[in-house]
This record gives structure tokens, sequence and C-alpha cells, in this order.
């Protein structure tokens, strides 16, 4: 039986991409500046809702085309106002995208954290979606669909039509992203894209726990990105407990790529530090974290542990966090706290996982 032919994915197209798919097919080449606003700008995934194509024209794309943006199956509202997206993908797997509102400085404008994997390989020890095993890598336009599909989810719930209601993008979803990297990268230059989603290189953090090959990598792209580094260890013998990677990537071959990032991209890199009680948080702790960090001139951000049930860690009292904060602070660190933000519908850091797939491995 003749094999049915895959129908061709439109997410993700660059203008000339969308160009070359309508001329191909016999169309003017105007049409592609068409699909490009219902893609990017309207968030469109059929075909038929383009109400500027010809009717036979919308139907003969619908024959031989597809725009997957992921549809959002279940949402969860926390008290401060997060949401937490489950997607559905084309093969039913699920990923989670969270939606945080900015403080009241900037009322109506959200940043968007993404999901890179399915589960992921890594496995910290204190992640619930480490915890959960690696299922798959998500396709570029999986990723960029997360955003538009997110997008049009708040628009509607907020009956808010802003375009720019997204302003700030994370990769810190599941999953490591540099181990992701072609899909990352490319859907990187297409969330920036100033003709479609436009969200500002500099309005964009890519978080790794350490993958030092991809931060090599990402250095020599010409790119203005944040990179947030997920350290919290100062020394290997915490580190290798927390995330395994660090056996292949020891803290000072970190360091080092880090230092050469710095030199190449004359970017500040921010330093993510969880605090776990009585794992990582003692003075001796800090000490060796203000002596790795000082000479590289970075920010710190330390983030009170999200508590993940089932896996042993405790989140220090605000007491000890304050402590810690002011040990840093003295030491010359430049320091910030951040805000525990989605912690009731796990929506935090390190708790987005199919509650499922956790269950299944107890
Ligand atoms: N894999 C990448 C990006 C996804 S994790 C990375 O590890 O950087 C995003 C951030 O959440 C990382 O800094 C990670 O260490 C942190 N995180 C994971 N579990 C957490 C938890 N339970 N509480 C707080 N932060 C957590
Ligand atoms: Fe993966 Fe990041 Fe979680 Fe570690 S913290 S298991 S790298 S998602």
């Amino acid at each position: 039986m003749p094999m049915e032919t895959e129908k061709i994915e439109l997410l993700g197209k660059s203008l000339s991409e969308l160009e070359a798919f309508v001329v191909e097919n016999g169309q003017p080449k105007y049409r592609a500046r068409q699909l490009f606003k219902w893609i990017y700008y309207k968030e469109t995934a059929s075909f038929y809702e383009m109400t500027d194509l010809p009717k036979e024209q919308r139907s003969l794309f619908d024959e031989i085309a597809k725009i997957s943006i992921p549809r959002v199956l279940k949402q969860r509202v926390s008290r401060d106002g997060t949401r937490k997206f489950s997607m559905e993908l084309e093969d039913k797997k699920k990923v989670e995208t969270v939606v945080i509102p900015h403080n009241s400085d900037k009322p109506n404008k959200y940043t968007l954290c993404i999901s890179t994997q399915v589960g992921c390989p890594i496995g910290c020890a204190f992640c619930a979606t480490g915890q959960s095993g690696f299922q798959r890598n998500l396709t570029f336009y999986e990723i960029v669909g997360q955003v538009l599909g997110s997008k049009k989810e708040l628009q509607k719930r907020l009956k808010n039509d802003d375009d720019d209601l997204i302003s700030n993008i994370v990769y810190m979803g599941m999953g490591e992203p540099l181990l992701n990297y072609d899909a990352t990268i490319k859907s990187l230059y297409i969330i920036n894209d100033p003709k479609g989603i436009n969200i500002g290189q500099r309005h964009i953090t890519i978080s790794t726990c350490g993958e030092v090959k991809g931060i090599n990598q990402l250095a020599k792209e010409d790119l203005q990105v944040t990179l947030a580094i997920s350290l919290h260890a100062a020394s290997d013998a915490v580190r290798d407990r927390l995330i395994p990677l660090n056996r292949k990537y020891p803290l000072a071959e970190l360091l080092k790529a880090v230092e050469n990032y710095i030199a190449a991209t004359n970017r500040r890199v921010t330093f993510e530090y969880i605090l776990l009680d009585e794992v990582n948080n003692s003075y001796h702790d800090a000490s060796n974290l203000i002596k790795l960090v000082k000479p590289l001139m970075a920010n710190i951000n330390l983030i009170p542990y999200n508590s993940v049930n089932g896996l042993g860690f405790i989140q220090p009292g605000k007491d000890k966090v304050m402590q810690f904060y002011n040990w840093l602070l003295q030491g010359g660190l430049n320091v910030t706290l951040r805000e525990e933000k989605g912690a009731d519908i796990e929506a935090a850091c390190g708790q987005l996982v199919m509650k499922k797939s956790i269950r299944s491995k107890q």
C-alpha cells in the first residue's frame, strides 16, 4: 500500500522558508506573509481560520501541510497568578510550560518558562523532572509551539489581546536545553525573529546544569541571551551527589568553560544556587562559593528549594536563607534572592513533572 505522504510542518518556518513553500505550490509569494501573520501573530493552527486566503487555498494547504501548535490540555492557576499549562504534543506526550507574572512594576507582562525535553536524562537528586526519567527531545517547533500555544491561551483567559503579553522567555522548564542543542538554538532564533514573535535576546535566558560541550558551542554563536548555570554546590563532593553530570564535568572544568564563555561573549553569566538545608548552606559552603564565583564577576541567584515529595531535601527556614544571602553579600558577590512563585500548584522550578511517571517509579 502506498504510504500516506507526511504533511509539511509550517510551524518554525521563517518568512523566506514560507515563501519557498507557497511558490513550490504554485502560489504567489505574498501568501507567505499571510501565513506568517496567521502563525506567529494569531497563533492559528487551522488553515480554515485563515479568512484572507481563498477557500480552495485553505483546503489545499490543509491537505499538504500542518501547523502543530500544541494544545493546552489542562491548566492550574496559583494564588500568585502563576499558571501551569500542560500541553499535548503530536504523539500525545505531554509537556509543561509555566507563565509567571512580573512584579507590579510591569503589570500584564509575563515570563514564560519553556521545556526542551520530555523528562530529563540528567537525573538531579532534588528535581522532580530529573527523577521522572527521560522520554525524548522536543523538536524546535515544539519548543516554539509552547510560546504560541501559551500566548494564545493566556490572551483568551485574560481577555487581553496584547501581542507583547509575554515579554521574557526562560529555558528552565523540563529538560536540559544544551543536551537538545540544535533544537534549542533554532527555536531561539525563531522566538527572537523581529518579524515574528519578537522577543529580544536580552529577554531570553538559557539555563544549564553544566553541559560543558554545549556551553563551548554556545560561546561560538553570536547571541546576546543570558546564560544561567545551575551550580548548587561549591565543592565536587556535594555537587557529585546533587547533579550526576558533575562526575563527567567537574567544577574546575565547568568554571573554565564559563570563563571562556564570558571572554568570548562579553556577557555576564548568572549562577543559580538552590539552598538545601544541611546540604549546601553552611558558612563553609558560602566561602567556597565566593572563592569560585567572585573572579568571574557573575550574578548569583539564590533559590529556596521547592520541595518535591519523597526526595528527602528540606528548604531552609527564612533566617538561614537570609544568613546565606548576607554571607555572599559581605563576600562581595552580586546576589539576588529568587521570589518563589507557583509553588502551591507545583509550577515552581524543579517541580514540573507528569505525576504518573513519578508514581510509576515508586
Ligand atoms: N536543566 C536545566 C534547566 C531546567 S531546570 C538546569 O538544570 O539548569 C531549571 C532550574 O530549576 C535549575 O536551576 C534547576 O537546578 C532548578 N531546580 C530543579 N529542581 C528544583 C527544585 N526542586 N527547587 C528549586 N529549583 C529547582
Ligand atoms: Fe534535568 Fe535541570 Fe532537573 Fe537537573 S535540574 S534533572 S538538569 S531539569
